[in-house]
């Protein structure tokens, strides 16, 4: 900082010292959201501490600043050295928390999204984003990815989340999405003068061009990168769902990505889009709409991750009777077109992955349903012909393998982190337990907690 600025800034606080506590008391009060100072032992009732093993009843998992230390039979007290809480959760399902590898915090889809956009400024965005975190981590998801979301706004989110700020999800952020010009993450719907007024900073065209954007993007603070590879439902422009990057772009994106350490995700709905983008090494795949066997075929040959998002069409309907009668029913014509033609396609290509060993991680596109309703997800995959064990494995050990913090998430094992859910019931006998989530608890840091 310059001499000058220094000076200003002293002069500033004598002026404001006399008139404001700058330096109060409280000033190194700590965040209200932090882990106990000490052991937190959870007696469960019964315990999924690793999806795919088998559950145990009466056990105690112990956790101490924000990570498991044991796993226990038996109902277990807590270690004498130093202060200590117990959780009884005798009467619940305990299990890791839940992962949503798909969402979007800042914004909700509805009518009013368009005006929104170009009235409401970015810190508005990132407060409403904040209430958002909060309904997604009530419902159970300690972890959530963030797959676009414009300006700075998601990285603040993120990061006051982790200093224990706002209660939210564990957030991955992409940023903004990396898109061809006029592509499904430009921005659309408004007249020429308005689009020059609004950056789309993730937009590149060419090999070169779109290097640039992703180390941008990296630079910006992206924990992952998000690329539109194909056209999109949802975006307000009439050029269908087909590959609109090429593979010469896609190519230059992904090993940019993973030059960069990150990985690198491909919303693609058109079959040439999504095999185009595996054969250029994305890590996974989101919606793959489209995708047939012979698709299918190639996300088992790249050993490439799917993220179905299947929720939102029962959310939004799924027929063209309920699409026209629901939230999305005043869609203008071009992107109606595009979503009566989905119809029942995302359930069935999600039972055909599955049925050929497509490896499937849970992702739900909130932000087209509602914020709070992921869990859903869960029961779309059991609907596709999983079983529970498969369906909770999803939005657990496979997400957190596919995002990449399989050393962090995913189960309940000493080292990661404290991330739990307790349910009222045992979802491996009914998947909607997955929807009654009476306790959560991320970093060891209890969020919600059962009526008494
Ligand atoms: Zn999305």
């Amino acid at each position: 900082m310059g001499r000058c600025v220094r000076s200003i800034l002293a002069v500033a606080a004598g002026l404001l010292g006399g008139a404001l506590p700058l330096f109060a008391a409280d000033y190194n009060r700590p965040p209200d959201y932090r882990s106990f100072p000490g052991y937190t032992v959870i007696h469960a009732g019964t315990l999924l501490a690793v999806p795919g093993k088998a559950p145990a009843s009466e056990q105690t998992v112990v956790v101490r600043d924000g990570r498991v230390v044991a796993v226990e039979d038996g109902w277990t007290e807590p270690p004498a050295d130093g202060p200590s809480r117990v959780l009884d959760l005798k009467g619940y399902f305990v299990m890791p928390g839940f992962i949503d590898l798909h969402v979007h915090l800042l914004s909700q889809s509805g009518s009013s999204r368009k005006v929104d956009f170009v009235s409401h400024s970015d810190s508005y965005f990132a407060l409403q984003g904040s209430q958002y975190a909060r309904w997604t981590l009530e419902a159970g998801f300690t972890t959530a990815r963030d797959l676009g979301a414009r300006g700075e706004a998601i990285f603040a989110l993120r990061d006051a989340v982790r200093d224990g700020l706002v209660a939210g999800p564990r957030i991955l952020a992409a940023g903004e999405p990396i898109t061809p010009s006029g592509g499904h993450g430009d921005i659309h719907g408004y007249r020429a003068e308005v689009l020059l007024a609004l950056p789309a900073s993730g937009t590149c065209d060419g090999p070169d061009d779109c290097r640039r954007a992703v180390r941008q993007m990296v630079k910006r603070g992206a924990d992952v990168i998000k690329v539109t590879a194909t056209g999109g439902v949802l975006s307000e422009t009439a050029t269908g769902t087909g590959q609109q990057f090429t593979q010469n772009e896609l190519n230059a994106i992904a090993e940019t990505a993973h030059a960069l350490g990150r990985k690198v995700t491909a919303h693609a709905h058109a079959k040439e889009g999504i095999e185009a983008a595996l054969r250029a090494g994305f890590d996974s795949i989101e919606h793959a709409m489209w995708a047939d066997e012979s698709t299918m075929e190639l996300f088992l040959e790249k050993d490439a991750w799917m993220v179905p998002t299947v929720y939102p069409i029962t959310a939004v309907g799924d027929t063209p009777e309920k699409m026209k009668a629901g939230p999305f029913g005043d869609l203008p014509p071009p992107v109606m077109a595009k979503l009566l033609e989905l119809g029942r396609q995302p359930k069935d290509m999600v039972a055909l992955a599955h049925r050929m060993g497509v490896k499937i991680a849970l992702g739900t596109d909130s932000a087209v349903s509602p914020h709070g309703e992921n869990a859903n997800e869960f029961i779309e995959y059991v609907n596709a012909g999983m079983t529970p064990m498969e369906a909770l494995m999803t939005g657990t050990v496979h997400a957190a393998e596919a995002g990449g913090i399989a050393d962090l998430a995913g189960s309940l094992e000493p080292g990661k982190a404290a991330d739990l859910v307790a349910l009222a019931a045992n979802p491996l006998q009914d998947i909607e337990a997955v929807l009654d989530v009476r306790l959560v608890m991320r970093d060891g840091i209890v969020f919600k907690r059962p009526e008494e």
